[in-house]
């Protein structure tokens, strides 16, 4: 046994592929989430990331059980759509509560118990949608670039612990995501069918997209690696992209972006 990984999100998708890849390189796998699964040689424990006991209790039973924690992939995720007008408070506030505040709670649960240990690594899926923030998905993008800021800060505070800490940001990746995002389709009649036009290319490049088991692997090669950067993005398109959006002056950024999301 390699070590001990905790994967949130795990169930499906991206965390799935990132669970099956670890099992294969010898590590315990235990993964977090809250609906039923099964999979052999990975540890299911049903746990919330919303949920602050649900989170702490599913860490003290790992360690209860595997006596330490090298690597947390936080993973746990979803997407909402819809124009910022017309988006509930509750559903932009839920976006945030799953998508960083999750992340926060698990980051928050295992710091100590590998200060303790002397080191682990922490890896955080992120999205392209952080550098480059997408319209009618506003409130996706701001939790993604929240986990950007939050693991570059979090990596300088650890760092003396041996704490490595880092953000993967996916770009379309086929999976369960596309399905589950919760669409907000008010106001498209008043902003001329452009909610329901971004909508469909976001779900067409989404469904087109990278298979999981490659954004898994990755992630879980990151996961592993003996040094890491802060911020990687997966793939020579999107690493590009992501390279460009930081290169490009913003209104052009801005005016691109429109064309594509927002026409
Ligand atoms: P997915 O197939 O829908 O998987 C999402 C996972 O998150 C599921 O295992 C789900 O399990 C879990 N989850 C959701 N809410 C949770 C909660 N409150 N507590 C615990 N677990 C929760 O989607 P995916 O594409 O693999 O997404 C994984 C991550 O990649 C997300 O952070 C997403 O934002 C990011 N990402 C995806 C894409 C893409 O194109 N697919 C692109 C960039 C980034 P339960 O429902 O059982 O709880």
């Amino acid at each position: 046994m390699k070590g001990v990984a905790v994967v949130t999100g795990g169930s499906s998708g991206i965390g799935l592929c990132v669970c099956r890849s670890l099992r294969d390189r010898g590590y315990a796998v235990y993964e977090m989430s809250r609906r039923d699964f099964e999979e052999p040689g990975i540890t299911h424990i049903c746990a919330d990331v919303t949920d602050d006991r649900s989170v702490n209790d599913a860490v003290s039973g790992i360690m209860a059980e595997a006596g330490r924690i090298d690597i947390l992939v936080s993973n746990a995720g979803f997407g909402i759509s819809g124009a910022v007008e017309f988006t509930s408070m509750a559903d932009a506030e839920r976006q945030l509560d799953v998508n960083f505040f999750g992340a926060v709670r698990c980051v928050k649960a295992v710091l100590p118990i590998m200060r303790r240990q002397g080191g682990g690594r922490i890896v955080c899926t992120s999205s392209v949608a952080a550098p480059v923030a997408i319209p009618f998905q506003a409130y996706y993008s701001v939790s993604k670039a929240a986990i950007n800021s939050f693991v570059q800060a979090l990596q300088c505070e650890v760092r003396p612990f041996g704490i490595s800490v880092c953000a993967v940001m996916p770009g379309d990746i086929r999976t369960g995501f596309t399905a589950a995002r919760k669409k907000t389709p008010e106001g498209d009649a008043e902003y001329s069918g452009r909610i329901s036009r971004s909508v469909a290319v976001m779900e067409h490049d989404e469904q087109n997209g990278m298979a999981p088991e490659k954004a898994g692997a990755y992630i879980a090669g990151i996961a592993v690696k003996r040094r890491v950067k802060p911020l990687y993005a997966i793939g020579i398109a999107y690493k590009a992209a992501a390279v460009a959006a930081e290169l490009m002056p913003c209104g052009l950024r801005s005016r691109i972006v429109g064309m594509i999301y927002a026409k």
